[in-house]
C-alpha cells in the first residue's frame, strides 16, 4: 500500500496516510493540489503558518522508465492559487520506492534552529540540525550525506532560503559525482526558510524500486520508449547539446539546429567524457538519474575551455551575454557555481542584478556581479534587495516605467503571441485548441513523473503517448489509455484554474475598506 507522509513542524509530529488506489488523478501535481485544498484554509497568505509544501513523485517516479523521475513542489500563492517547482534528481525515485506518494510539510519549526526531515525504510523523522544552519549548499549535502550515506538523495535550501529571499531556491542532488546538484530555476526556497526547514533526506537503499502491479506489461515499454526518445533529434542531441536557452535562440532563427552555434557549444563524446574522467575526480554525471536516456548533464563544451557541467552554466553563460556582454566563459561558470552554493536561481539573480546596474549605472558588469553577489552573501540592505528579485527591485523603483520591461514575466506572458500546431494528436480530444492540448499534456507529464525535456518525442507521437499510457496501465494494474493522459492533464488545468478563482475570491476580503470594522460592532457583537 503507498501512503502518504503529513509532518506537523509546529508540532514536531508525523503521521502516516494510506492510499489505496493510485492513478493518473492522484499522482504528481494532481494530488498535490488535493492536498493544498484540503490542508491550507481559504485566504491563506504565502508565508502563513497554515500554509503548507506539498512535494509529489509522479506516477511512474522509482521505475526505470525513462526520464521518469520529476517531482513536483507545491504551495499556495499570497491571493492565489498554487505555485510549484519541478525539480530532477534520484529524490523523486527513491521516494516512490519507499511507497510514499507525497510529503506534505505544515507548520513552521519552533526554534530558530533549522530542522531536516529524514525518510528511510525505518520511517520518517524530524532532526534538529544547527551544524548546517546558513552553510553553503555543497557543506550542507557532505554533512547530511556523511550521516545518511553517500547515496542519499537530498533537497533543501542554501543561505538565501534560510534568510527568506525570493532569490532562494530548491537545490536537488544528483547521484554522487559532478556536479554534484543543481538549484532549480522558479524558486520557493523562501517558502522552506520561512518553514524553518533546511533539508529533505531521502536514503533508501533503493532507487528503482516502485511497486509495479504488472512488471511484465511495464518492462517491455521500457525499452522501446527508451529507443522513441533517443532517437529523437532533439531530445537525443541538440538539447542535450545545446541547452534549452541556445535551443530557444536558434528556433527563434527558424530551426537550423546545425548550422548555428557549432563553435559555442558541442556536445562532448562518451570517449571525452572518459578521457577526462580521472581516477581522483569524483564520477562524471551525465544524468539525473541512471534511468534518463537524454542525459543533459556534462554535454557541452567549447574546446579548450572547461565544459558546462549542466544546462544551467549554458542558460548562465547564454544571460550574462546577454545582459552584460560577457563572454568569458570560466568566469560565468565560477559565477554560477557560487549561486548555487547560496542556493540562489542564478538566472533569476543575473537579472536582477542586471536591473540594479541599470538603476545604479555600473560601469563595470564583471565587478558589478562579484560585488552584489558578496551584498547577497551578507545578507546587507542592498543584498536583501537584489534578493526580493526583479519584481522586488523594481517595485521601488516603478515611477521608472522604462525598467518595466526587464522584469521577469511568466513563462506563459509569450501565450497570445504563437499559434502552437501539433499536427499528430491522439483522437478524442478535438474540443481542445492546441495550446490548450499542449498544457494538458505538460500537466500530465508532470502527474505522471515525465522529464519536460522528452515533450519534444511525446506530445506528437501517438506511439510514445500509447507506449507512456501502457506504462501508467502496467504501474497501477488499471487500463490507461493515451486519451486518458490528456485527458487527466486537461483536468488538472481545470481544477488549478478553479482553484486559482477561488483563492482570489477569497482574497476579495482583502479589499473592503477599513470603515467595515464600525459597521462589524454597529451590526453585530463579538463572538465569545
Ligand atoms: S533530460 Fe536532463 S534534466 Fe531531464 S531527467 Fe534527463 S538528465 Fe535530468
Amino acid at each position: 500500500l503507498e501512503r502518504i507522509i503529513i509532518v506537523n513542524l509546529s508540532q514536531n509530529e508525523i503521521q502516516f496516510r494510506d492510499v489505496p488506489n493510485i492513478g493518473l488523478e492522484n499522482t504528481g501535481r494532481a494530488l498535490a493540489l488535493s492536498l493544498l485544498k484540503e490542508f491550507v484554509p481559504d485566504n491563506t497568505d504565502y508565508f502563513n503558518e497554515n500554509n503548507v509544501i506539498v512535494i509529489t513523485p509522479g506516477l511512474i517516479s522509482g521505475t526505470y522508465a525513462p526520464s521518469s523521475g520529476r517531482f513536483s513542489v507545491v504551495t499556495k500563492r499570497t491571493g492565489g492559487g498554487l505555485r510549484s517547482v519541478n525539480l530532477a534528481g534520484p529524490f523523486a525515485n527513491r521516494l516512490m520506492s519507499l511507497g510514499y506518494l507525497a510529503i506534505v510539510v505544515r507548520g513552521t519549526a519552533p526554534e530558530t534552529l533549522p530542522v531536516i526531515l529524514v525518510i528511510n525504510e525505518k520511517g520518517a523523522a524530524l532532526k534538529s540540525m544547527p551544524a548546517i544552519r546558513y552553510q553553503p549548499i555543497t557543506e550542507t549535502i557532505s554533512y547530511l550525506r556523511q550521516e545518511h550515506g553517500k547515496e542519499a538523495s537530498v533537497i533543501g535550501i542554501g543561505p538565501a532560503g534560510e534568510h527568506v529571499l525570493p532569490l532562494g531556491t530548491i537545490f536537488s542532488t544528483y547521484p554522487p559525482g559532478k556536479p554534484e546538484y543543481f538549484c532549480v530555476r522558479g524558486g520557493m526556497g523562501d517558502a522552506f526558510g520561512n518553514k524553518g526547514l533546511k533539508a529533505i533526506v531521502v536514503s533508501s537503499e533503493k532507487e528503482f524500486n516502485a511497486n509495479i502491479v504488472n512488471p511484465e506489461i511495464f518492462n517491455n515499454r521500457v525499452k522501446e520508449l527508451t529507443a522513441i526518445i533517443r532517437e529523437h533529434p532533439i531530445c537525443g542531441k541538440a538539447l542535450p547539446s545545446y541547452g534549452s536557452i541556445t535551443l530557444m535562440k536558434i528556433l527563434k532563427n527558424g530551426g537550423r539546429l546545425e548550422e548555428d552555434n557549432k563553435p559555442l557549444q558541442q556536445a562532448e563524446s562518451s570517449t571525452d567524457i572518459a578521457e577526462r574522467q580521472n581516477t581522483n575526480q569524483p564520477k562524471v554525471n551525465r544524468a539525473c538519474s541512471v534511468n534518463c536516456p537524454i542525459g543533459c548533464l556534462n554535454r557541452h563544451t567549447t574546446a579548450g575551455i572547461s565544459p558546462f557541467d549542466s544546462p544551467f552554466d549554458s542558460e548562465a553563460f547564454a544571460a550574462c551575454q546577454n545582459y552584460f556582454g560577457i563572454t568569458d566563459q570560466s568566469f560565468v561558470i565560477n559565477l554560477n557555481k557560487k549561486c548555487f552554493e547560496l542556493g540562489l536561481d542564478s538566472i533569476e539573480f543575473l537579472s536582477s542584478c542586471a536591473l540594479l546596474m541599470k538603476i545604479n549605472h555600473y560601469q563595470n558588469a564583471k565587478e558589478g556581479l562579484i560585488q552584489l553577489l558578496e551584498e547577497l552573501r551578507l545578507v546587507s540592505p542592498v543584498g536583501r534587495i537584489l534578493g526580493s528579485n526583479t519584481s522586488g527591485i523594481y517595485s521601488l523603483y516603478a515611477e521608472y516605467k522604462e525598467l518595466r520591461q526587464m522584469v521577469t514575466r511568466k513563462a506563459t506572458s509569450e501565450h497570445a503571441n504563437f499559434k502552437v500546431q501539433i499536427p499528430n494528436r491522439i483522437p478524442g480530444v478535438e474540443s481542445l485548441s492546441e495550446m490548450e492540448y499542449l498544457y494538458s499534456y505538460i500537466l500530465a507529464a508532470q502527474n505522471i513523473g515525465m522529464c519536460l525535456f522528452t515533450t519534444f518525442a511525446m506530445i506528437d507521437n501517438p506511439e510514445a503517448l500509447t507506449l507512456l499510457a501502457q506504462l501508467a496501465t502496467g504501474r497501477t494494474g488499471k487500463r490507461v489509455t493515451p486519451l486518458m493522459i490528456i485527458q487527466s492533464g486537461y483536468d488538472s488545468l481545470l481544477k488549478e484554474r478553479a482553484y486559482e478563482l477561488d483563492s482570489m475570491k477569497a482574497g476579495m476580503l482583502d479589499n473592503i475598506p477599513e470603515f467595515v470594522k464600525v459597521l462589524y460592532r454597529y451590526f453585530g457583537r463579538e463572538k465569545q
